[in-house]
């Protein structure tokens, strides 16, 4: 019979182990093995079996361990150790508290649709998700005081096994959040504190909040499944990415308006300071920026534009795929029904929400709503998660600042980084302990890396090699097993892998432009590396396909099949159920690291990084962050042919180069061993890789990055914002509407200039330009020369800027402007001119999407200058 209910019912820990519950309910033990430690200790065997789940550990283990336990004074020695480091964790100042106290938020709200944390809190679905987890983490090490916020999801994404023919199936578990490591968030009288937003035809939907201890950083989770809800309410929260339409509108309700809801009432409980700062990990969660415009207008007395200023200045939006289909649009019916009729909040009229999703610029489509593009109208700084990607999302949504460069167009880039404490391993951090001690104390001293001996790096590999083998024996086994294989046919896996054998891993999520099946181009020649006489590859493979991604289902299934032939499948294997427990198996145990996208349709891409803190070799497509850092010796980079436009083609130039790296660099490389069977010039790389790559794909790098580039910023732009019974909103929402009324008759109307005749390096270019500011004054604008190189078509290449001055006015209001333009470099030279709007409130000078430029491109070009 099936159970109709179930539920978690907690032990009651003896008193002396009452500790042990402190230390579940802090994560900080996903990352900090000495409190793994104790956990096992609790009882190995069954920490294995639990599979390193604390919660269910403490659930499982027997009363009479845990009498016996409250007993051992050495292990309650070791628990008292390990609750006093995690006090002094959580207490003693870091980073963030030496930088300049005025200039830091007081707090930061971070927003994301999902998290990876640990493998044992199962909400997350791929990289965005492993990512904030990572940020939390950092900034909990780095004493950053963020507030994550995101949903609950009661099934969290979902589990992957195998058909007996290599389809891919999906299990929903129940996760019964009390037996998660989440506290109840509640008001000061006990009662559980709820979190209600308004739906059409009066309906309200209601969530209670879980708190998760992140360290140092509180995150907050809301959860649709309480009583109050209707039974359609109660499974808004049910399932990561699972529904669409109006589903996953709710969702993202939920979480943009609903997460800012349960962020006041928290500050309110805890007393921890309101967030500064905003942060919208992609555009889920958009609707933040609504919330809070709602509270300016209602409790500030602001109009909506002033308010909107307020709530840009404090918001920064990361953009995550230049993938279409990744970007969340919904029809504007939908929009309209849920914002509009009798849950139009008076404060927040429907035409303004549907305006600011609304891709209304050429090539646009005018029936949709963009949450990106929402996420971009609401923020003042947003950024891309690559050099690559910024550049790629210049390029795709330029259209919102319409008239500039694309080089104008204000996104900026913060490179990807991944956690150390979760990623690297615990043999590779004791090495680097003994080894170069100053580098693990101060993070700084990478080149001593290269001092490690060869011997014991080797060595270290080799453990992580044959653990991973072990691992992936185990979960073979078990598939096997569950796809319906008896004993008698399984027993080939004992020796299925070989831990001396070049191990290459290849895990992801299996959308299509990640080309799971790119190695299998020719299956031939994949076998003949593989079972390769003298020079043999493995390769372990990994991934799940979205529930509705038939495509998807059907690329793992060719892997699958191929991988379960007799001759081949000692030497390449699918592991079902990629998750962070085995991502954390592979990026540590496998030599080489394997990633072919279609370039440049991955963002970032951070299990690269993982693999290279741990020793690994990169050899990849030059996409995302590779692209950026690949140096010709970290590892190999596959040639793309993205300048390719038949799809077949390029599959098969870029396969064949695979295999040709593989076989005729990696594999010789790997197999190239001295007098001591060690391979001399693979180890070079790989200290190589540690020493260059280590500080740049560290996760605290990245937050460095957000810290300096946008939250102190945004903060500081917040606080112009809001001081002086909010001054500065009132005041730059009344400049931008003079300037947009007045900008049509801003015009550039002549432009002459003077050195052209003569020009050499050196010499200097005197532009004359005649504008007609429209009413404006010259306060309000920057006229500006842009100039440098240009190519061909006379398009000027990245130029650089001079603000032209002394303005002279006519009798008509007309205004001359003078500048000199330095002729700095020989070659081709041009140059323009533009007017632009200029308030030391706006983050850059395209900001407005406005520019005026001279009627006719106006400018001369010369072929040489010398
Ligand atoms: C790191 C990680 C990812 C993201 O890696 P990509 O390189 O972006 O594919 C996805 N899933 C898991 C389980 C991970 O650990």
């Amino acid at each position: 019979m099936k159970a109709i209910r179930r539920f978690t019912v907690r032990t009651v820990l003896p008193a002396p182990l009452r500790g042990l519950e402190e230390l579940v309910l802090n994560l900080r033990w996903s990352w900090h093995h000495e409190t793994l430690d104790v956990f096992r200790s609790v009882d190995p065997e069954l920490w294995d079996l639990v599979r390193h789940d604390p919660v269910r550990l403490l659930g499982e283990v027997s009363p009479e361990r845990l009498a016996q336990l409250s007993q051992d004074r050495r292990f309650l020695r070791r628990l008292q150790d390990a609750i006093e480091d995690l006090h002094e964790y959580l207490g003693s100042p870091r980073w963030y508290q030496g930088l300049d106290a005025a200039a830091r938020p007081a707090s930061i709200a971070y927003f994301s649709p999902e998290y990876g944390i640990t493998a044992a809190l199962p909400q997350y679905s791929g990289g965005l998700g492993i990512l904030a987890g990572d940020h939390l983490k950092t900034a909990s090490d780095l004493g950053v005081p963020i507030i994550g916020v995101g949903l609950l999801y009661r099934h969290g994404y979902f589990s992957q096994s195998l058909s007996p023919d290599g389809w891919q199936l999906e299990r929903y578990p129940t996760f019964d959040p009390n037996g998660l490591p989440l506290t109840l968030l509640r008001e000061p009288d006990g009662t559980p504190v709820r979190v209600t937003i308004g739906l059409p035809q009066g309906r309200d939907l209601h969530a209670q909040v879980w708190l998760a201890q992140v360290g140092r950083v509180p995150q907050l989770l809301l959860d649709s499944d309480v009583e109050d809800n209707d039974p359609a309410a109660r499974d808004i929260t049910d399932r990561l990415y699972g529904g669409g339409g109006d589903h996953r509108l709710l969702q993202e309700m939920l979480l943009g308006i609903g997460g800012v809801r349960a962020i006041r009432a928290y500050c309110r409980i805890s007393g921890h300071p309101a967030p500064e700062v905003f942060h919208t990990n992609e555009g889920h969660a958009g609707f933040l920026g609504l919330e809070r415009i709602r509270e300016l207008v209602s409790e500030q007395g602001l109009s909506f534009d002033e308010s909107l200023e307020s709530v840009r200045a404090g918001t920064v939006f990361t953009t995550h795929t230049p993938v279409p289909a990744g970007i969340d649009r919904f029809p504007r019916e939908l929009i309209s029904k849920y914002f509009g009729g009798v849950n139009e909040e008076r404060d927040v009229p429907v035409d303004r929400v549907l305006a600011l999703g609304a891709e209304d610029y050429p090539d646009g489509d005018r029936t949709v709503f963009n949450m990106a593009v929402m996420g971009m109208r609401l923020a003042q700084r947003v950024n891309g998660v690559s050099e690559l990607h910024g550049e790629v999302s210049r390029e795709m949504f330029g259209g919102l600042w319409g008239g500039f460069d694309t080089g104008d167009v204000p996104i900026g880039f913060v490179t990807n980084g991944v956690h150390p404490g979760t990623w690297v391993a615990r043999e590779v951090l004791e090495l680097a302990e003994r080894e170069v001690p100053a580098l693990v104390e101060t993070g700084q001293g990478w080149a001593d890396v290269r001092k490690v001996p060869e011997g014991e790096m080797w060595r270290v590999r080799g453990v992580l090699r044959g653990r991973l083998v072990r691992e992936a024996r185990r979960r073979l086994r078990e598939s096997w097993r569950q796809r319906g294989a008896s004993a008698a046919e399984i027993s080939w896996i004992d020796d299925a892998l070989d831990p001396e054998v070049l191990t290459i891993g290849f895990a992801r999520r299996v959308p299509s432009y990640k080309r799971l099946t790119l190695m299998m181009q020719d299956p031939d020649r994949l076998k003949e590396l593989l079972l390769h006489p003298t020079r043999p590859v493995q390769i372990v493979i990994a991934g799940k396909a979205h529930p509705a991604d038939e495509g998807g289902k059907r690329l793992i299934q060719e892997i699958v099949r191929f991988a379960d032939a007799e001759d081949v499948r000692h030497r390449i294997v699918f592991l079902p159920d990629y998750d962070m427990a085995l991502g954390q198996s592979l990026v540590q145990g496998c030599d080489v690291w394997m990633n072919n996208p279609l370039r440049p349709l991955e963002a970032c891409g951070t299990s690269g990084m993982k693999s290279a803190l741990n020793g690994g070799l990169n050899l990849s497509i030059r996409d995302g962050w590779w692209d950026e850092w690949y140096d010709g010796q970290n590892g190999w980079a596959i040639p793309s042919a993205d300048g390719l436009s038949a799809p077949e083609r390029r599959d098969a130039l870029e396969a064949a180069a695979l295999y040709e790296l593989i076989e005729d660099h990696v594999s010789v490389t790997f197999y190239d061993r001295n007098g001591s069977d060690l391979p001399r010039h693979w180890l070079e790389m790989v200290k190589h890789t540690i020493a260059t790559l280590g500080p740049k794909v560290l996760a605290p790098r990245m937050l460095h990055d957000y810290v300096q580039g946008y939250y102190a910023p945004a903060a500081a732009s917040a606080r112009a914002m809001s001081g002086d019974g909010h001054a500065g909103a009132r005041s730059l929402a009344a400049w931008k509407q003079r300037v947009l009324k007045a900008w049509p008759s801003v015009a550039v109307e002549h432009v002459e200039s003077s050195g052209e005749e003569s020009p050499h390096v050196g010499a200097r270019l005197t532009v004359r330009v005649v504008v007609d500011l429209g009413g404006l004054d010259p306060d309000d604008v920057a006229v500006e020369v842009a100039y440098g190189r240009v190519d061909d078509s006379d398009v000027l290449i990245e130029p650089s800027y001079v603000d032209l001055d002394g303005a002279e006015r006519f009798e008509d209001g007309r205004l001359r402007y003078v500048g000199d333009v330095p002729l700095g470099r020989s070659g081709s030279f041009g140059y323009n001119v533009r007017v632009v709007p200029r308030n030391r409130m706006l983050a850059s000078q395209a900001e407005m999407g406005l520019i005026a430029l001279p009627p006719a491109p106006h400018g001369m070009t010369n072929g040489d200058l010398r």
